[in-house]
Protein backbone atom coordinates (compact mmCIF):
# COMPACT_ATOMS: atom_id res chain seq x y z
CA UNK A 1 0.00 0.00 0.00
CA UNK A 2 1.22 3.61 -0.50
CA UNK A 3 1.39 6.25 1.60
CA UNK A 4 -0.33 8.98 1.21
CA UNK A 5 2.02 12.04 2.52
CA UNK A 6 0.09 15.76 2.71
CA UNK A 7 2.77 18.45 2.49
CA UNK A 8 2.02 21.90 4.58
CA UNK A 9 4.46 24.41 3.30
CA UNK A 10 4.21 27.98 1.70
CA UNK A 11 7.19 28.11 0.36
CA UNK A 12 6.82 26.98 -3.22
CA UNK A 13 10.57 25.98 -4.31
CA UNK A 14 10.49 24.19 -0.78
CA UNK A 15 7.30 22.26 -1.28
CA UNK A 16 8.17 21.42 -5.11
CA UNK A 17 11.22 19.75 -3.74
CA UNK A 18 9.80 17.64 -1.15
CA UNK A 19 7.23 16.44 -3.59
CA UNK A 20 9.69 15.17 -5.95
CA UNK A 21 11.30 13.04 -3.74
CA UNK A 22 8.89 11.74 -1.73
CA UNK A 23 6.92 10.91 -5.44
CA UNK A 24 10.46 9.40 -6.31
CA UNK A 25 9.98 7.86 -2.85
CA UNK A 26 7.61 5.79 -4.00
CA UNK A 27 4.56 8.37 -2.00
CA UNK A 28 1.26 9.41 -2.88
CA UNK A 29 1.61 13.22 -2.50
CA UNK A 30 -1.29 15.65 -1.22
CA UNK A 31 0.39 19.73 -1.30
CA UNK A 32 -1.19 22.45 0.77
CA UNK A 33 0.16 26.32 0.82
CA UNK A 34 -1.95 26.70 4.00
CA UNK A 35 -3.33 25.17 6.75
CA UNK A 36 -7.31 26.35 5.44
CA UNK A 37 -6.47 24.46 2.12
CA UNK A 38 -4.29 21.55 4.21
CA UNK A 39 -8.05 21.35 6.00
CA UNK A 40 -9.76 21.13 3.37
CA UNK A 41 -7.84 18.05 1.80
CA UNK A 42 -7.62 16.10 4.84
CA UNK A 43 -11.49 16.19 5.26
CA UNK A 44 -11.80 14.71 1.67
CA UNK A 45 -8.83 12.27 2.03
CA UNK A 46 -7.08 11.31 5.25
CA UNK A 47 -3.53 11.32 4.74
CA UNK A 48 -1.29 8.89 6.40
CA UNK A 49 1.35 11.07 7.05
CA UNK A 50 1.29 15.29 7.35
CA UNK A 51 4.92 16.84 6.70
CA UNK A 52 3.79 20.20 8.35
CA UNK A 53 5.73 23.41 8.00
CA UNK A 54 6.48 25.57 11.20
CA UNK A 55 5.44 29.18 9.78
CA UNK A 56 2.31 29.15 7.70
CA UNK A 57 0.38 32.24 6.52
CA UNK A 58 -3.23 31.41 8.35
CA UNK A 59 -2.13 29.67 11.44
CA UNK A 60 0.80 27.94 12.85
CA UNK A 61 1.88 24.36 11.91
CA UNK A 62 1.95 24.15 15.48
CA UNK A 63 -1.67 25.18 16.09
CA UNK A 64 -2.65 23.31 13.08
CA UNK A 65 -0.81 19.91 14.71
CA UNK A 66 -2.97 20.48 18.51
CA UNK A 67 -6.18 20.74 16.00
CA UNK A 68 -5.42 17.61 14.26
CA UNK A 69 -4.53 15.91 17.45
CA UNK A 70 -8.10 16.99 19.10
CA UNK A 71 -10.29 15.63 16.48
CA UNK A 72 -11.52 11.56 16.59
CA UNK A 73 -10.55 11.32 12.82
CA UNK A 74 -7.26 12.54 12.64
CA UNK A 75 -5.74 12.53 15.85
CA UNK A 76 -3.79 9.26 15.19
CA UNK A 77 -2.04 11.09 12.19
CA UNK A 78 1.92 10.95 11.93
CA UNK A 79 2.69 13.99 11.91
CA UNK A 80 6.41 15.93 11.09
CA UNK A 81 7.22 19.54 11.39
CA UNK A 82 9.71 20.99 9.42
CA UNK A 83 10.91 24.53 10.52
CA UNK A 84 13.44 27.05 10.22
CA UNK A 85 13.79 26.97 13.66
CA UNK A 86 16.24 25.20 15.75
CA UNK A 87 16.01 26.53 19.21
CA UNK A 88 15.83 23.57 21.82
CA UNK A 89 12.11 25.56 23.18
CA UNK A 90 10.75 24.88 19.50
CA UNK A 91 11.38 21.69 19.44
CA UNK A 92 9.79 21.40 22.96
CA UNK A 93 6.39 22.96 21.49
CA UNK A 94 6.32 20.46 18.85
CA UNK A 95 6.36 17.73 20.66
CA UNK A 96 4.17 18.52 22.60
CA UNK A 97 1.73 19.17 20.20
CA UNK A 98 1.71 15.89 19.13
CA UNK A 99 4.19 16.18 16.69
CA UNK A 100 5.91 12.73 15.81
CA UNK A 101 9.19 13.88 14.95
CA UNK A 102 11.14 17.18 13.83
CA UNK A 103 13.18 18.20 11.31
CA UNK A 104 15.41 21.39 10.77
CA UNK A 105 15.65 23.24 7.66
CA UNK A 106 17.78 22.67 5.46
CA UNK A 107 17.36 19.22 5.74
CA UNK A 108 18.56 16.73 2.84
CA UNK A 109 15.95 14.67 1.10
CA UNK A 110 17.56 11.28 1.94
CA UNK A 111 17.36 12.37 5.63
CA UNK A 112 13.94 13.86 4.85
CA UNK A 113 12.99 9.99 3.66
CA UNK A 114 14.77 8.21 6.33
CA UNK A 115 12.32 10.23 9.01
CA UNK A 116 9.71 9.41 7.10
CA UNK A 117 10.27 5.90 6.71
CA UNK A 118 10.98 5.60 10.45
CA UNK A 119 7.84 7.38 11.94
CA UNK A 120 5.67 5.27 9.72
CA UNK A 121 6.81 1.87 10.63
CA UNK A 122 6.85 2.90 14.38
CA UNK A 123 3.39 4.56 14.02
CA UNK A 124 1.60 2.25 10.42
CA UNK A 125 3.50 -1.11 10.36
CA UNK A 126 0.40 -2.49 8.67
CA UNK A 127 1.23 -0.02 5.28
CA UNK A 128 4.65 -1.22 5.67
CA UNK A 129 5.78 -4.33 3.08
CA UNK A 130 7.81 -6.32 6.10
CA UNK A 131 7.21 -9.63 6.54
CA UNK A 132 5.64 -10.25 9.63
CA UNK A 133 5.97 -13.91 11.71
CA UNK A 134 3.90 -14.53 14.73
CA UNK A 135 3.91 -17.94 16.44
CA UNK A 136 4.31 -20.19 13.24
CA UNK A 137 2.17 -17.77 10.60
CA UNK A 138 4.35 -15.64 8.11
CA UNK A 139 2.49 -12.74 6.35
CA UNK A 140 4.04 -11.59 3.86
CA UNK A 141 2.46 -8.07 2.12
CA UNK A 142 4.69 -7.96 -1.34
CA UNK A 143 3.27 -10.99 -2.32
CA UNK A 144 -0.17 -10.97 -0.43
CA UNK A 145 1.04 -14.40 0.59
CA UNK A 146 0.42 -16.06 4.57
CA UNK A 147 2.05 -19.11 5.25
CA UNK A 148 1.77 -21.46 8.23
CA UNK A 149 4.27 -24.08 9.39
CA UNK A 150 2.78 -26.85 10.90
CA UNK A 151 4.98 -29.97 10.49
CA UNK A 152 8.82 -30.56 10.67
CA UNK A 153 9.68 -29.38 7.45
CA UNK A 154 10.27 -26.16 7.37
CA UNK A 155 10.35 -26.64 3.62
CA UNK A 156 6.76 -27.08 3.63
CA UNK A 157 4.62 -24.33 5.10
CA UNK A 158 0.99 -24.16 4.20
CA UNK A 159 0.03 -21.29 2.04
CA UNK A 160 -3.45 -19.64 3.04
CA UNK A 161 -5.77 -18.26 0.64
CA UNK A 162 -7.55 -15.45 1.99
CA UNK A 163 -9.99 -12.55 0.35
CA UNK A 164 -8.39 -9.27 0.33
CA UNK A 165 -10.24 -8.08 2.94
CA UNK A 166 -9.30 -10.43 5.30
CA UNK A 167 -5.75 -10.19 4.09
CA UNK A 168 -5.45 -6.53 5.41
CA UNK A 169 -7.58 -7.10 8.08
CA UNK A 170 -5.21 -9.99 9.23
CA UNK A 171 -2.28 -7.71 8.29
CA UNK A 172 -3.91 -4.86 10.81
CA UNK A 173 -3.97 -6.92 13.19
CA UNK A 174 -0.78 -8.83 13.49
CA UNK A 175 0.94 -5.90 13.18
CA UNK A 176 -0.52 -4.15 16.04
CA UNK A 177 -0.78 -7.40 18.11
CA UNK A 178 -1.64 -7.76 21.76
CA UNK A 179 -4.00 -4.35 20.99
CA UNK A 180 -7.24 -4.21 21.33
CA UNK A 181 -9.17 -2.84 18.60
CA UNK A 182 -12.94 -1.15 18.11
CA UNK A 183 -14.82 -2.34 15.30
CA UNK A 184 -14.98 1.37 14.60
CA UNK A 185 -10.98 1.61 14.65
CA UNK A 186 -10.53 -1.51 12.10
CA UNK A 187 -13.83 -0.11 9.81
CA UNK A 188 -11.18 3.27 9.81
CA UNK A 189 -7.82 1.64 9.58
CA UNK A 190 -8.78 -1.27 7.34
CA UNK A 191 -11.92 -0.49 4.78
CA UNK A 192 -10.58 3.21 4.92
CA UNK A 193 -11.62 6.52 6.24
CA UNK A 194 -14.96 8.04 5.36
CA UNK A 195 -16.59 4.75 4.49
CA UNK A 196 -20.38 4.27 5.39
CA UNK A 197 -20.76 0.47 6.31
CA UNK A 198 -21.79 -1.25 9.73
CA UNK A 199 -20.24 -2.10 12.46
CA UNK A 200 -21.81 -6.08 12.04
CA UNK A 201 -19.03 -5.93 8.66
CA UNK A 202 -16.39 -6.19 11.21
CA UNK A 203 -17.37 -9.39 12.76
CA UNK A 204 -18.29 -10.76 9.16
CA UNK A 205 -14.98 -10.55 7.65
CA UNK A 206 -13.63 -12.19 10.88
CA UNK A 207 -15.53 -15.06 11.26
CA UNK A 208 -14.47 -15.54 7.76
CA UNK A 209 -10.70 -14.70 8.90
CA UNK A 210 -11.10 -16.81 11.71
CA UNK A 211 -12.63 -19.75 9.57
CA UNK A 212 -9.73 -19.87 7.34
CA UNK A 213 -7.12 -19.58 10.66
CA UNK A 214 -9.29 -22.91 11.89
CA UNK A 215 -8.35 -24.83 8.39
CA UNK A 216 -4.66 -24.92 10.15
CA UNK A 217 -5.37 -25.03 13.87
CA UNK A 218 -4.80 -21.14 14.19
CA UNK A 219 -8.08 -19.69 14.84
CA UNK A 220 -7.54 -18.98 18.24
CA UNK A 221 -5.04 -16.09 17.49
CA UNK A 222 -8.19 -13.91 16.60
CA UNK A 223 -9.58 -13.32 19.83
CA UNK A 224 -12.94 -11.46 20.42
CA UNK A 225 -12.94 -9.11 23.68
CA UNK A 226 -16.12 -8.72 24.63
CA UNK A 227 -17.89 -5.72 24.69
CA UNK A 228 -14.31 -3.70 23.24
CA UNK A 229 -13.69 -5.65 19.80
CA UNK A 230 -10.47 -7.73 18.57
CA UNK A 231 -7.27 -8.42 19.35
CA UNK A 232 -4.83 -10.85 17.66
CA UNK A 233 -3.04 -12.36 20.38
CA UNK A 234 -0.59 -15.25 20.95
CA UNK A 235 -1.40 -15.44 24.52
CA UNK A 236 -4.17 -17.82 25.98
CA UNK A 237 -7.09 -15.23 26.94
CA UNK A 238 -9.58 -17.41 27.89
CA UNK A 239 -11.65 -15.05 29.87
CA UNK A 240 -12.53 -12.72 27.06
CA UNK A 241 -12.85 -15.04 24.60
CA UNK A 242 -16.45 -15.68 23.48
CA1 LIG B 1 6.79 28.65 5.95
Amino acid sequence: MTAKILVVEDEPAIQELIALNLKQAGYSILCADTVSQANKISNDILPDLVLLDWMLPDMSGVDFAKKLRRESRTKDIPIIMLTARTQEIDKITGLDAGADDYITKPFSPRELIARIKAVLRRRLPEISDEIIEIDGLKLDPATHRIYVWQGDDPAQPAVLALGPTEFRLLHFLMAHKERVHTRTQLLDRVWGDHVFIEDRTVDVHIRRLRKVLESVGKENLVQTVRGSGYRFSVENNEENME
